[in-house]
């Protein structure tokens, strides 16, 4: 939700007559996004997509390496693993908060996993605590795709603060933005900061190695200027990924930092609207909302509520309703296992159970953006209320028959 601030912040950066990649509102920016989270570094890209491309390559995959990924998130998450040569390994969810389940997660390390890429669904941060043991027992990375999550915690901490590699969106809909697109990758290992600020700005994550020798009694700035046939065949055996274009620019960057300003408010106004939904909810002992969660402070992103199976009602048949009273419903995140780009890697049905059930059968999410008025939020309950009060009215008819 963008205001008059962020406009003056976009007229301040034109006027400065500074080229608008320069970096000054950039690197403000990151600076604030670190110590927000709590990592030493804080990194801004042009998307979450790209945030998540990037952490990826950080990770030096090889072919037959195993990645573990949750299928209950936006495809995004697990998408860049297609242009690697390793084998994911979908785990399953925990029915209460749609997070990957950590019991799941362990059944499927092997010597052959080399990480695990988690998604904070809707803003509830996933159950770290457990995660980061079996991962750190099994010498496994883990990346938290935050795309939901900022201005959210656990136990105290921020997410993206949780394992090794942190991975905002600052797309429109997400819960800032930096002018309708934007990412930021969170990490505290130096040399992976070095890397990913070389691949994002067109520079492969190459090292050079040896050290460098004299070039004509000059110090040579990289071995490969001493090859008499400047090979770069001879000794760039280091570089791994290219790199990309992806540097923020400076008014996006600007809005960011009035965004941060801005972060309390508008995760307080999702929270009470949240908070609005779950009260129409409760008279409705055939629904139920994702309940609190022991130390996570839930930055709303999503409102998702389930459908008790064996309802008067199915879930397509309730979110039909509401589409018809004129409530924009849209459905998060198909199951990746069963899309074609993964079924076509032998992905099935019946893979991970609980996520196509709750999918399929019992997950609704409806909105709770900021950007809201009185009146929509009024008319959102109203509907709600009439719906679930249809809903009960078949259920007594079914249990009377
Ligand atoms: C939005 C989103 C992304 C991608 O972010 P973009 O900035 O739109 O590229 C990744 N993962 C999740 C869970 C998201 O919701």
């Amino acid at each position: 939700m963008l205001g008059t601030e962020e406009a003056e912040a976009v007229a301040r950066v034109l006027n400065s007559g500074s080229p608008l990649s320069s970096g000054r509102y950039r690197e403000a920016f990151e600076r604030r996004f670190s110590e927000l989270v709590g990592t030493r570094h804080a990194l801004s890209v042009t998307s979450g997509t790209v945030a998540l491309e990037l952490a990826i390559s950080l990770l030096d995959l090889w072919p037959g390496d195993e990645v573990i990924a949750t299928p209950q998130t936006y495809k995004a998450t697990v998408q860049p693993l297609l242009r690697h040569p390793v084998t994911v390994r979908f785990c399953d969810i925990d029915p209460v908060t749609l997070n990957a389940d950590p019991d799941s997660i362990a059944t499927l390390i092997t010597p052959r996993t080399k990480a695990i890429l988690l998604v904070h669904f809707g803003g509830v941060t996933a159950d770290m605590n457990k995660i980061m043991k079996i991962a750190r027992g099994a010498g496994v990375l883990v990346v938290e795709d935050c795309a939901h999550a900022l201005g959210g915690s656990y136990f105290g901490a921020s997410p993206g603060s949780l394992a090794d590699i942190g991975c905002f969106s600052f797309h429109s809909s997400k819960n800032i933005t930096t002018l309708g697109e934007g990412g930021m990758v969170t990490l505290n290992r130096d040399d992976w900061a070095e890397r990913l600020d070389l691949m994002r700005s067109n520079e492969s994550d190459s090292i050079y190695a040896p050290a460098p020798r004299t070039l004509g009694g000059q110090a040579a700035a990289h071995t490969w200027m001493l090859h008499p046939g400047n090979a770069f065949s001879h000794d760039c055996t280091q570089i791994r990924h290219p790199g990309t274009n992806a540097i923020m620019s400076e008014p996006a960057a600007a809005v960011g930092l009035v965004q941060l300003d801005r972060l309390t408010d508008l995760i307080n106004r999702r929270q009470e609207i949240a908070g609005r939904i779950s009260a129409t909810l409760a008279p409705f002992p055939f629904v139920r909302a994702v309940p609190e969660q022991p130390g996570v402070v839930n930055a709303h992103h999503l409102y998702t509520f389930f459908l008790d199976p064996g309802s008067g009602i199915t879930r397509d048949a309730l979110v039909g309703r509401l589409e018809q009273l004129g409530i924009e419903m849209r459905l998060r995140y198909f199951p990746l296992h069963l899309l074609p780009e993964w079924r076509a890697q032998g992905h099935h049905p019946g893979e991970c159970p609980v996520t196509e059930r709750m999918w399929f059968d019992q997950q609704v999410n409806l909105p709770c953006q900021p950007v809201l008025s009185e009146e929509q939020i009024s008319y959102l309950l109203r509907a709600l209320r009439t719906v679930l009060s249809e809903a009960e009215t078949a259920n007594r008819a079914l249990a009377g028959t």
